[in-house]
This record gives structure tokens, C-alpha cells and sequence, in this order.
């Protein structure tokens, strides 16, 4: 079965690229093990695509963005996979992303993709899932893939990952923004956009684009050649799109030439091994019969200071059948 659908999906079918993330999404075993095939048979088709990161507050303008953005580069001749990462939807009981109608015109066109996350999930099985599904879009011959992250959590990090740039979407607002926004998530960003630069907030965007440009050049002083740019768009009027698309060519002939994209990936595949093998070391640890057994106790002796964090750690070790 998983011959025929890696058959399909290379072949560019749809409908084989949305039933093979269907795969990778579900946790049952043996659709695991199916899933693990599947992606071994397509692994030398990866590789191909951007890999773009996008992020923002609710209300920035993602979506208008991600729909402008995505028309303008199938206009270019590319085809493009759009993924949203949403861990917030277990919290908030419904999905940030998935609440309105999004993206609908770029929807409809063949030369796109476009997949929410499934709700409900921890972030390390979302972020597992959206790698994998990173990697069937690539095989299935999608020239840009965008990961799309809401801007207000853990998922940046995650995000920022695996992709080969991260963009973040900022609002015509001032200095404040900046503090508004997680610090973290501006130390992430390889590019800033600040969207809804027409109409009466065009001078409000510059101003905000000149004081962001400075404070970016003391938070990212330019490595390897590269200062974080700070560019206007407007996503509602398709302005600026372009000159964004010039910006990720050059960032990505500057990494190129210098070897750092391929390290970058290397470096990203390296750790992700590294956290399947943490993930599925501490499940495995948690549902060994013996260690279940021993847990609680180990847990309260240490909580009560009978007993060292280490000493019960080694015990509960040795329970597990490792002996440290
Ligand atoms: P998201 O929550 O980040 O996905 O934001 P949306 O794409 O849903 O946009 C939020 C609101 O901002 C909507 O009312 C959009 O029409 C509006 N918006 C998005 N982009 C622009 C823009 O470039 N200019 C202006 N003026 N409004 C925009």
C-alpha cells in the first residue's frame, strides 16, 4: 500500500500528499511503521524546496499575507505547500488558526497546499508531524514550503528548527511592538516584514520598519554577511511581495555559496534524531510496568528529601533495566 501511495505522491497526486500526512499524522503503531516506510521510499525527493517559516501575532495579517505571497509565487511558476502549526488549539479549546475561513483563493488553486495541524496534540508531535509533512510536500515536488506558526508561544522555536528561514510579520505599531512581541521571537527572525504599510498607516509603518531596522542591529549584528532586513509590505494590496521573494533569493545564495544552507539542514536533522531518541526513551520509561510501579515512590522519597534526585534516578534507571 505504501508503495503505491509514494507512487502517487511523487507523481504530484494531491489527494496521495494529503493521505500520506494523514499517515504520518496518526499515532497508531503500525501506521507509524507504514509512516516510517513511507517517508524512507521518499527521502531521496526531499530536499528540493524553500523551507519558510512564518509567524505573527493574531490579526498581523498572516493569512492575507500567505494568500498574496502564494498567488504571487505560482504566478512565478512555483508550486507551493502552506502547513500551519497550531498547539494553541488544546489550551483555547479551538483553533486560533482554524477558526475562519482562510486563504480561500489560494485554496482553490492546483498549484497549492494547504494543511492546518490536527488539534490537540503536545508541540514536540506536532512539530514531528509538520517535519514529516515538510518532507512528503517536498517529494511531492512543492517548490516553497511555508510553515505557519501564530507568533504567541513555543512553537517559533520549533519552527525555526526546521525551516531554512524564519520570517516574522510585524504591525505599523512602534517601539512597543518589539516588547510586545517576544523577545525571543525577534532573535529567531532572519527577516522582518512590517505588513499594512497603505492607506493612512504607510507613515506609521516606516517609522516603525526605521526603529525596528536599528534595534535589530544591536539584537543581530550582520553574521556571515547577512543583517536581519527590516522590508514594508502591504498583504491586502499585494505590495512589497515581491521584494521580499528577491530578499529570501539573496539570502539563499548567500548561504549557498558559503555551505551554511546544507550544514543548517544537516544540523537540523542531527537534532531532531537526537529528540525522536530523548521522546521516545522517556515514553518508553514511563510505561515500563516496573518503573510505573516504583515511580510514585521514588517521586514523594525525593519530594520529602529521604532520598537524592539522583539516587532515585539511578534506581529508577536500573528498574528500567539500564545500569548507569
Ligand atoms: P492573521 O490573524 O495574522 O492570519 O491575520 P489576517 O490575515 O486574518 O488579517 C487580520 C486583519 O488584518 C484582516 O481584517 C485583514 O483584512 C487585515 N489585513 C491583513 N493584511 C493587511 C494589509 O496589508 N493592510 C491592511 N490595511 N489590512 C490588512
Amino acid at each position: 500500500m505504501s508503495q503505491d501511495l509514494a507512487r502517487d505522491l511523487m507523481d504530484g497526486q494531491r489527494r496521495a500528499l494529503a493521505r500520506a500526512i494523514t499517515l504520518v499524522e496518526s499515532s497508531r503503531q503500525d501506521h507509524r511503521l507504514e509512516a516510517e516506510k513511507l517517508l524512507s521510499t521518499v527521502l531521496p525527493r526531499t530536499g528540493g524546496a524553500v523551507r519558510l517559516g512564518i509567524s505573527g501575532v493574531p490579526g498581523v495579517g498572516k493569512s492575507t499575507f500567505i494568500e498574496a505571497f502564494g498567488l504571487f509565487l505560482i504566478e512565478a511558476g512555483k508550486k507551493v505547500a502552506v502547513l500551519a502549526v497550531d498547539p494553541s488549539s488544546r489550551r483555547s479549546g479551538g483553533s486560533i488558526l482554524g477558526d475562519k475561513t482562510r486563504m480561500e483563493e489560494l485554496t482553490r488553486r492546483d498549484e497549492a497546499f494547504i494543511r492546518p495541524s490536527p488539534a490537540g496534540e503536545s508541540l514536540g508531535g506536532v512539530a514531528r508531524r509538520t517535519r514529516e509533512a515538510m518532507l512528503l510536500c517536498e517529494a511531492a515536488g512543492y517548490d516553497v514550503v511555508i510553515v505557519e506558526t501564530v507568533g504567541v508561544g513555543q512553537s517559533e522555536t520549533a519552527v525555526a528548527d526546521m525551516v531554512d528561514l524564519f520570517l516574522l510579520l510585524l504591525l505599523p505599531s512602534g517601539g512597543d511592538e518589539l516588547q510586545g512581541i517576544k523577545r525571543g521571537i525577534v532573535e529567531l527572525a532572519d527577516m522582518v516584514v512590517v505588513n499594512k504599510a497603505d492607506g493612512a498607516l504607510v507613515e506609521a509603518a516606516r517609522r516603525a520598519a526605521a526603529e525596528y531596522q536599528s534595534a535589530l542591529r544591536m539584537l543581530r549584528p550582520v553574521t556571515h554577511d547577512w543583517q536581519v532586513p527590516v522590508l514594508l509590505c502591504s498583504a491586502l494590496e499585494g505590495r512589497g511581495l515581491e521584494e521580499v521573494w528577491a530578499r529570501i533569493g539573496q539570502y539563499r545564495a548567500l548561504q549557498q555559496d558559503s555551505g551554511l544552507w546544507a550544514e543548517k539542514r544537516q544540523n537540523q536533522a542531527s537534532a531532531w534524531l537526537w529528540r525522536e531518541i530523548e521522546e521516545s526513551l522517556l515514553n518508553a520509561l514511563h510505561h515500563h510496568p516496573r518503573v510505573a510501579q516504583e515511580i510514585a515512590g521514588m517521586e514523594a522519597a525525593v519530594r520529602e528529601g529521604g532520598l537524592t534526585p539522583s539516587a532515585a534516578a539511578r534506581r529508577l534507571l536500573e528498574a528500567f533495566g539500564i545500569a548507569p
